[in-house]
């Protein structure tokens, strides 16, 4: 049978519609942050008295922890409030955190780790709620868009059971409650961070932002390459070429590894031809699956094809592999570089993942009009040593 999905709001208001007039209950409100609890302080204090209970031994860097500490307390303080609010830190329990998420730590947010996340810190509220007698415990996590409530929930009515205590059904983000905290802690002036929590989380909203800037950087690097003139290109990448040839690292080399350009990419074919009449073998990329490639000998442009994401291959089946160290020199193309060789690729990580750990020069090719102020690294991103431009080698 399909899971129904329950209304927690819906739930919620029933609790409070049956509430005795004049009555304050007192309830437990585990906060994640100062900013998560804004909108539920403003909602929920006017129903019941709460006492809010800082536990997030997920927190990092401790900083971090202490930092959002002062912030909950800041909220607390300028929350309007019809009914008191209390708080209570728990303790900051890092190895507790650890020792639940061990094996877990690659688990994407949202997965089993956040579960046992959720649990480890409801069951905590859930103990004080019990020793405190308070008639409700609850969190401020549904608010988040990235929580799920229905689990959120399901894993609140269990502890709660356990516990012997009652717990709060909610799903904050119903009725614009995040928008809600958004504006609150806007017009507090207050630090909203932009990860959940723990170092993995962190982690991956760093690779969330780093994808972000590159996808804009590449979008803007591919208008701008549609918007060049085609003579500056034509008269730029000759020059390139003849930068290349004049290098070290080119007349040494016996294997090279070069890339097909297709327009607007540096046209290479000018370089291939005079490398073929210097005696040098010649190799082009064939992407062997989503995440490998193998560099292929060829010694015509003949019977090349076009091949995945359009580029001209030669067919593996027929052609000789130059071993990887066999390689003397790579030839490294992208969308764009800086000046110090931190190059932006086409977003597949193909030659990240080849030039690792191999033994030959690497040069990467750029136009001067394609160069790009920064170009932000991740930690497996490969920096070029040599760029070479129409105006010589950086
Ligand atoms: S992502 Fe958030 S909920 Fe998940 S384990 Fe980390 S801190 Fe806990």
């Amino acid at each position: 049978m399909a899971n129904i999905k329950v209304n927690y709001q819906k739930e919620l208001e029933k609790i409070i519609d049956n509430i005795d007039e004049g009555k304050v209950e007192k309830l437990l409100l585990h906060s994640c942050c100062g900013p998560c609890s804004s909108y539920v302080l403003e909602y929920l204090s006017e129903y019941f008295e709460i006492t809010v209970f800082y536990y997030n031994p997920n927190i990092y860097p401790s900083d971090e922890y202490f930092y959002r500490v002062e912030e909950q307390k800041k909220i607390i303080e300028l929350t309007n409030a019809k009914n008191p609010i209390h708080m209570i830190t728990g303790k900051y329990e890092v190895e507790k955190f650890y020792k639940m998420a061990e094996g877990l730590e690659d688990v994407p947010e949202g997965g089993i780790r956040c579960h046992k996340c959720y649990e480890m810190r409801l069951r905590e509220a859930a103990k004080i709620a019990k020793k405190g007698n308070f008639d409700y415990f609850t969190t401020t996590l549904s608010i988040s868009p990235h929580k799920n409530s229905q689990v959120l929930n399901k894993i609140g009515e269990k502890v709660g059971e356990e516990e012997g205590v009652k717990h709060l059904p909610s799903d904050f983000k119903k009725n614009n409650g995040y928008k809600r905290s958004c504006e609150i802690t806007k017009e507090f002036g207050m630090y909203r961070q932009d990860y959940c929590g723990c170092e993995f989380s962190k982690k991956e909203s760093e690779e969330r932002n780093l994808k972000k800037k590159k996808d804009e950087l590449r979008k803007k690097m591919k208008e701008l390459s549609n918007s060049l003139d085609k003579s500056y290109m034509e008269e730029a990448d000759k020059k390139i070429i003849e930068n290349l040839i004049s290098r070290e690292e080119y007349k040494k080399a016996k294997n090279i590894f070069t890339y097909i350009g297709k327009f607007p990419e540096i046209d290479t074919s000018i370089f291939i031809k005079k490398a073929w009449e210097d005696g040098k073998n010649i190799a082009i990329p064939y992407c062997e699956d989503d995440k490998n490639m193998v560099a292929t000998i060829i010694k015509s442009f003949d019977d090349l094809k076009e091949g995945t994401f359009g580029i001209l291959e030669a067919d593996p089946k027929k052609s000789i592999i130059m071993k990887k160290e066999e390689i003397d020199l790579v030839i490294v193309p992208c969308a764009t570089s800086d000046r110090k060789g931190n190059r932006l690729g086409f977003g597949r990580g193909y030659y990240d993942r080849f030039l690792e750990n191999i033994e030959a020069d690497e040069i990467l090719l750029i136009r001067e009009k394609q160069i790009s102020e920064e170009v932000a690294m991740g930690e497996h991103d490969k920096r070029i040593n040599i760029v070479i431009t129409e105006k010589g080698s950086l």
